[in-house]
Order: C-alpha cells, then structure tokens, then sequence
C-alpha cells in the first residue's frame, strides 16, 4: 500500500515528487544504478527552513529520513524505501570571500560547483576527483582527492558548518560552538545532522602541473615497488595515486591503446612549475603514456565526469593500509589485470603529507596513520555484469585486507553493516556516545550507522 504524504507539499517552499508524479523515476534515480529504491516522496529543499520542516513531518509521520546531497553514494544512501529523501540540490550557491581566503558552499553543491567558483578567485578546496559529487557526503565522510597530500583531506579545511539537527533545530557549529558536532562531523558521515551549508578554508592554487603516466601490465610489480617507496618521501606538494584502469576508448587518448589494460600513477603537482620529485617521477620505467601537462585545476578535477557519468552498475569497496609489503604487491598483480569491465578500476590513493599531520583523535575520522587508501571499484552500464563486477571487488579487498587496519573509508562502501565499524575505527565509541547526544532516537539512519551509545 502508497505510504501516504498528505500535506508535505504545502508543508516546505520547494517541490515535491510522489510516486504518482510524472518525474518520479527521473526524481529517484541514483548515481549508481545497480540501487533501486522507491521512496514515498522526495522533498526539493530550498533553504534550512525548509530542511527543518520537511524533517519534522517526515518524523511526525514515522517516514524513514534519507538525505541527498550529490546522490553519487555507492550504496544509494541518499534514498529509503517507502521513506522520505531531503534533496538538497537546489541548497548549490557558493558564496566565495576571497581576501578572508573562505568559501560558504550550499549542502546540496556539487564539487564541481565549488572548484570552478574557487578558481574564479584564484583560490580551491581539497575536494574528490570527479566533479559531480555531492559536496555534502564527500566531505562528511572525509574528502580524498587529488591534493590530499599537499592540502589535507576536505574536513581538515572545514571551519565552520550550519547543520539541522534531529530534533529541527538549527545550529551553527565550529570548534568553538557545539565542539561535539564539529568533531563529530569531520569523518563521521550524515549521522549528526542535515548540513545546508559549509564553510571552507582556501588556498591559493589555480593551475596545476597533473595527468596520468601510463606503463604496460606487466610492469606492475616494478612500478608499485617503486611508487611505495617514492611517494612517502616525496613533498607534499606531488600527489599521485596509482592506479589500474583500462584506457579509454576516446580523445585525448591515442587510439591504438583504446581499452588496453594498464597500470600508472595520475600525478597532481599543485604548481606549474616541474619540480624535480615529479621530473624524477616521470622518468620511471618506459611508459606507453605520458600525460601529464600544466591544467586548470577544476579542468583536472572534471576530466573524467563525462567518462563515469551517472547510470552505470558499481560495487564498491574499501581499505586503509600502512605498507604495501611484496606479498601485497603479488595480490595487485593478479587482481589488477583480472579487472572485470573496462570501466572497472582500483585506486592506491595516497593519504599522507598534510593529511597525517593531524591528531587521530582530533576529529572522527580515525585513520591518520594509514599512508594510503585503496578502492576497488566494479563498473560497467549493463546490469548483467553485477555479479562479476561484485566477485572481483570483494575477491580483491578480501585478498588485500591481510594487509589492511581492518577497515576502509566510509565513502567507498555498499552496505555491509559488519564493516561499518572499522570504518570508524578507534573513534566509534565516541561518536556512539555524540551520536547519543545529538540524534538518541537514530533518525538519521540512512548512512553507514552509528548506533547510539546505550
Ligand atoms: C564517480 C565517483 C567518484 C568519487 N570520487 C571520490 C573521491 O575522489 N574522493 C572521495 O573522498 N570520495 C569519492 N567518491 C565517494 C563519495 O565521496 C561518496 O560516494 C559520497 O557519499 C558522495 O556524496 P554525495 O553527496 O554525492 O552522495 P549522497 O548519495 O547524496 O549522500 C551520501 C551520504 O551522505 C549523506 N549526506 C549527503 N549530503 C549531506 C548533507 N548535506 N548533510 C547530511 N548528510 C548528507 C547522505 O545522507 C548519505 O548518507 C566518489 C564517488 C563516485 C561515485
């Protein structure tokens, strides 16, 4: 039987979708198309109030609560079944100071939205490496990218936040106004709270010197001894993760290596000018491949969106790891040519530099003495293939966690209830008890759940 939602319409000053609607299947699509959920209604939020409205009815009609930032997450945990979504994407302006180096960015913005309206000012934030994920679940999470090592992951440049809590009320929150939350927020995901606005610290940084350095298969295990053993000691200004990928069957890539399995490292240098780590870099081994090119840094960030557009199947997983011993190195030689699809990848994405210089107990993300973070990602658009992209994902992180901390980053997940703790590490018990707090009645339960302390 329809869940009814009777009066939510008139309740909020933004749209609402029904499953009567003629947008509905449009309106419920995720980015991930391998989850399918049929939510009750969507609520187009247009400002904090009407965050806090749409919460309070979903509450006083006993609606499951989900909350849509970027809709990219990989286990759909912007949508419920039969429940409520809070979509924030029309919450998307970005209000840029640039002598106070500050950016003010809606809930519902995209990362694309903020590095472009950063870069006008010369300035940008940390952020992910595809451009039309949601600011919102990227930066609860944690926030990994490309300049990690140089800037810190996007929670380390997060000052300030306005976050509508369980209860409808609305606060602000920094280190100094419900300290609590702020720690909470920075690692711990949509557990605490709806986020309509974030306020980032920036840096100066327009171009950078980026683009991938491409070697063949068998140079796996060479390339990977010798990227673990460079990076770390390389400035932080160089960041590069490796990677395994197929390249892909377009422009700029020449066409006699369309769709070829290969290895590499995509090389951020945040600054035009070679540095002589990144000269070393580029000299390693023969590549098929070299890419790398001075880029406007939203340009970098953007490359690949068109590439990994919305729609596709994806089964994701993730890992922190310390080392990447021999014996680890032989597991990413088997599995990496073993890639299911040609969209299939995994990413060896470097979390040192700026980002281990913070405490592990200084906000919730838990992790700071990880050196890197790998994801293994299962895509490809036909759904018949979700099976085989699922059976690698986790043949893979399965072979690797021996050598992992016993858990991975809370944004490289489906659901899998039993990994969520390691995703929080050594802080789950506190943000139990924050979570006891600020939200005792789990409302905000659509997320990789914290339960609240007893
Ligand atoms: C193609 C692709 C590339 C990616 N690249 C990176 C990367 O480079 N680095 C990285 O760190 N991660 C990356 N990710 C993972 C990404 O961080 C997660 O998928 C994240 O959950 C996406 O956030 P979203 O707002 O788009 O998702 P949504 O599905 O909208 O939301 C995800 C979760 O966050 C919550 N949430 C979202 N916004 C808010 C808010 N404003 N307030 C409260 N809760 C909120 C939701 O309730 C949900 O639980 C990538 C994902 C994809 C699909």
């Amino acid at each position: 039987m329809a869940v009814s939602v009777e009066g939510l319409a008139s309740t909020i000053k933004g749209r609402v979708v029904e499953p009567s609607g003629a947008d509905y299947d449009e309106s419920r699509a995720l980015y991930n198309a391998m989850i399918d959920k049929r939510p009750a209604a969507i609520a187009y939020c247009t400002d904090e109030t009407d965050v806090a409205a749409a919460l309070r009815y979903g509450i006083e009609h006993g609606l499951r609560i989900a909350v849509r930032g970027g809709g990219h997450n990989g286990a759909g945990l912007g949508s419920v079944d039969d429940g409520l979504v809070i979509d924030l994407s029309a919450m998307n302006a970005i209000e840029v100071d640039a002598p106070a180096k500050m950016a003010r960015v809606g809930g519902g913005a995209l990362l694309k939205d903020l590095l472009w309206a950063t870069h006008e000012q010369g300035l940008t934030v940390p952020v992910g490496i595809i451009g039309t994920t949601g600011v919102g679940g990227l930066t609860l999470g944690g926030g990994i990218g490309h300049l990690t090592r140089a800037f810190g992951l996007t929670i380390d440049n997060l000052a300030a936040a306005t976050v509508v809590l369980a209860d409808g009320s609305i606060v602000q929150t920094d280190s100094e106004r419900e300290p609590d939350l702020f720690w909470a927020i920075r690692g711990g995901g949509g557990n605490f709270g709806i986020v309509t606005s974030f306020s980032f610290r920036c840096h100066p940084l327009t171009t950078v010197l980026a683009g991938p350095v491409l070697y063949d298969m068998d140079d796996t295990a060479d390339l990977l001894a010798w990227y673990r053993d460079f990076l770390p000691a390389a400035p932080d200004e160089l960041g590069g993760f490796f990677a395994f990928l197929s390249i892909p069957p377009a422009p700029p890539f020449p066409e006699e290596l369309h769709l070829r399995k290969v290895c590499g490292v995509a090389w951020t240098q945040a600054g035009e000018e070679e540095s002589e780590a990144l000269r070393e870099a580029r000299s390693f081994g023969k590549p098929l491949l070299d890419g790398v090119a001075p880029v406007p840094l939203p340009g970098w960030n953007t490359a690949f969106d068109e590439l990994y557009g919305p729609g596709d199947q994806w089964y994701w997983r993730g890992e922190f790891v310390r080392e990447v011993p021999d014996e680890a190195i032989a597991v990413h030689a088997e599995y990496g040519p073993a890639m299911p699809t040609w969209k299939s990848t995994m990413h060896l994405y470097a979390i040192d530099g700026a980002a281990s210089r913070v405490g592990n107990d200084e906000m919730a993300w838990s992790y700071r003495d990880a050196i890197w973070a790998p994801v293994f990602a299962g895509v490809d658009p036909d759904p018949g293939n979700a099976g085989a992209l699922r059976d690698w994902v986790r043949g893979y992180s399965d072979a690797i966690r021996p050598y992992g901390m016993g858990g991975g980053y809370v944004n490289f997940h489906m659901d899998e209830p039993d990994r969520v703790r390691g995703m929080y590490g050594a802080n789950y018990d506190r943000l139990a008890r924050i979570k006891t707090q600020y939200d005792p009645d789990n409302v905000f339960n659509v997320n990789q759940n914290i339960a609240p302390a007893a």
